[in-house]
């Protein structure tokens, strides 16, 4: 059977993912059952170019077909920022915590109450042939400097989205996220492609 690896070792990913795959005839790795592996470095100036680079580096690095993705958070009152800086937008040892801390700070200095944004996530699968496959996915709504609810990661709590009004990506089941989400909408696109190659 075809081996893809997932290029996470983010295990509510490689869940995700391996959900996803369940019908294709495909086994799903990920870089955990690789060993210790280098990072790929993921200086792309865009989610698409950063996932690129991710599925090639870990192709190679593995010999197995590979899926990366890469995500993150555009706000418009910042000019899109932090995008591909999302991760780290408070520096290198960022946790969500400081990122948002960070978020919040710039909406301030920007002088608004609040602002449109929204998530994109960028899916590449490379094959071993160099086949390439890609796809996007994006997710709207409106940042506010107030937190709601527990659940997701991340920017999820001041995110509220435009589907479920008044509701922040925090306050939804999983299911609920999945549904809506720019990585749930860019691997439903993938998966649909895949069928017809794998
Ligand atoms: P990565 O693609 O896993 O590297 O994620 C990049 C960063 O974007 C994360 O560390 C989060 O800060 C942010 N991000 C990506 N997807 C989500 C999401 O679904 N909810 C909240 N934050 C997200």
């Amino acid at each position: 059977m075809k081996k893809i690896v997932i290029a996470t070792k983010n295990p509510g990913k490689v869940r995700e993912i391996k959900d996803a795959f369940a019908h294709l005839p495909v086994e799903v790795l990920s870089l955990g059952d690789f060993g210790q592996l280098p990072n790929a470095i993921e200086d792309g100036e865009t989610f698409a170019e950063n996932a690129a680079i991710k599925a090639k580096f870990y192709m190679e690095k593995t010999g197995c077909a590979c899926l990366a993705d890469d995500s993150g958070l555009e706000v418009a009152a910042l000019g899109g920022r932090p995008g591909v800086y999302s991760a780290r937008f408070a520096g290198y040892n960022a946790d969500d915590w400081s990122n948002n801390q960070k978020m919040l700070e710039e909406i301030c200095i920007a002088d608004v109450e609040e602002s449109r944004a929204n998530y994109r996530c960028a899916l590449c699968f490379v094959d071993t042939d160099g086949h390439k496959v890609s796809a996007e996915g994006r997710c709207d709504g409106v940042v506010k400097k107030i937190p709601h609810g527990n659940g997701g990661f991340g920017y999820d709590p001041y995110f509220y989205t435009n589907e479920y009004a008044g509701r922040t990506m925090a306050e939804l089941t999983l299911e609920e996220k999945n549904r809506i989400s720019h990585r749930g909408r860019a691997l439903r696109k993938l998966v649909q492609q895949l069928e017809d190659v794998l």
